[in-house]
């Protein structure tokens, strides 16, 4: 969709905070070639210079930590719990990628007749189109390593999220980056989404969203030969078995789906749990999924806030109408998009709100009977980002763990994404890694050179 500007709403009363211009093609182009110029500078600077300036940008975040929630708060309705911690993880990604800058090594490999050595060489501009539902902490991902590894970034932040963006440009700026190194292209996805995608001058992708965008983004990069990083949906187990500590398995459920309204790639929105302890696990949830508190987001004793908009309210009713069966808390009526936790009980294993990515404050319980029910169930899905497992029996889990087609799992809790420690999908969510201690190798090529001692 083309336009000017856009209206940034937000989502906890539906009304417009501020309007934002929207980035031509032309513009983009023009934003390659400054991005281009200034990565010269960039990459031929010491690296101890890089990592000095990197941590300068995330002292300048952590200085404007408060501000930056608040922002988000308001733009993306999250919790302010939330929003610090997420204005935080920008902070630490920049502290963590500086930290590499120094250690970015090659290798030196037994060759006779000579040296042999590899140099990874930073890629140029690297594009990060962001999505809407963690706005700060995923352009970061992007972002940080890139730069650290150092290339250039243009960043395009979702049409209903820009402003924490723009924000960080700014303060990127006043911590002394170089002027168009990093550079926020806010605007449509078929717009300046595209532009960047089939801009000749970008030399990788970086893109977290809807599996739709991502294989088109995929395919056209493909003509190119344009390096991606893909992050998609989920469709994520929580899995229960009768032998876990049932009491933590249940109090652990309500946030590992209804955290940022379900609006999260990871949420654990398939609860598999083993028949033998079906009812007793529905009995001990209901008054947990009664009692999330959902309202104003600024409320520090808020749980979940609003979605994101109106389109997204409308999606999230329609895989959960009222006549489907199941546990329903609470949730404020009136202005903004505001939708109650909800348990949907009784539903077939191939029902639409069992197998398609909700990305609302929904989930499915399903019972099994085995081991290998449970693991038959969690991967009927053309997902595979991430799942947990509730078990107190080590060995099965470390079966279910290495049988369970994810890229990022966890045992007796539902944590998944660390900056330290890699993240990305399996199957239909997605292509390469992020995070992690190959981080930074993300954003560079390999050169070998070979040095004869023989001439
Ligand atoms: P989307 O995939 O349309 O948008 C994600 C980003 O891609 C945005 O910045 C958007 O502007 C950009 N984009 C869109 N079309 C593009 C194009 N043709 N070329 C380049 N960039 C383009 O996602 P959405 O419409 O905001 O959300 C739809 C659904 O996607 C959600 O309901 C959810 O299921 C899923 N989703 C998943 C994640 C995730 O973290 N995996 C994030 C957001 C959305």
């Amino acid at each position: 969709m083309s336009y000017t500007h856009h209206e940034v709403l937000n989502p906890a009363t539906g009304q417009v905070i501020e309007t934002v211009p929207a980035t031509t093609a032309a513009e983009v182009d023009a934003a390659v070639a400054r991005a281009a110029e200034a990565q010269q500078g960039w990459a031929a600077a010491a690296p101890a210079d890089r990592a000095r300036q990197l941590r300068r940008f995330a002292a300048v975040v952590d200085e404007h930590l408060e501000e930056l929630a608040r922002l988000e708060v308001r733009e993306a309705g999250h919790t302010i719990g939330n929003a610090r911690w997420e204005a935080g993880n920008v902070r630490d990604l920049l502290d963590f990628a500086a930290g590499g800058v120094e250690r970015l090594n090659g290798r030196q490999i037994p060759v006779a007749g000579g040296l042999d050595i590899t140099i990874l060489e930073p890629l140029g501009v690297i594009g990060v189109i962001a999505p809407w539902n963690f706005p700060m902490p995923i352009a970061a991902w992007g972002t940080a390593p890139a730069l650290a590894a150092g290339n250039a970034v243009l960043l395009k932040p979702a049409e209903t999220t820009p402003l924490t963006a723009l924000r960080l440009a700014e303060l990127a700026l006043e911590a002394g980056l170089p002027e168009h190194l990093f550079q926020v292209l806010p605007g449509a996805g078929d717009v300046t989404g595209n532009a960047l995608v089939e801009h000749p001058g970008v030399a990788k992708i970086v893109f977290t969203g809807s599996t739709r965008v991502g294989k088109q983004i995929m395919a056209k990069s493909a003509d190119r030969l344009k390096r991606v990083t893909l992050e998609l949906g989920g469709k994520s187990p929580n899995i229960v078995f009768a032998d876990s500590d049932l009491e933590a398995a249940v109090a652990a459920t309500p946030m590992s789906f209804l955290d940022n309204s379900g609006q999260d790639c990871c949420a654990r929105s398939r609860v598999l749990v083993q028949r033998s302890v079906y009812d007793r696990f529905l009995e001990l949830l209901t008054p947990g999924i009664e009692s999330v508190v959902v309202g104003d987001p600024f409320d520090e004793k808020t749980q979940m806030g609003p979605l994101i908009s109106q389109a997204q309210l409308e999606r999230v009713r329609g895989y959960a109408p009222e006549e489907l069966k199941g546990i329903r808390g609470t949730a404020p009526e009136g202005p903004g998009f505001w939708f109650p936790p909800t348990v949907l009980t009784g539903l077939d294993p191939d029902a639409p709100a069992a197998c398609e990515e909700v990305f609302g404050p929904v989930a499915v319980v399903l019972p099994f009977e085995d081991e290998a029910d449970a693991i038959r169930l969690a991967n009927a899905t053309e997902y595979g980002l991430s799942g947990s497992i509730w078990t107190r029996d080590v060995g099965r889990a470390i079966r279910v763990s290495r049988a369970v087609a994810a890229g990022n799992l966890s045992v007796n809790s539902h944590s998944s994404v660390r900056y330290w420690t890699p993240f990305g999908g399996y199957k239909q969510s997605g292509v390469g890694r992020e995070l992690g201690p190959d981080a930074l190798t993300a954003f560079t090529e390999t050169k070998n050179v070979f040095i004869s001692t023989e001439a």
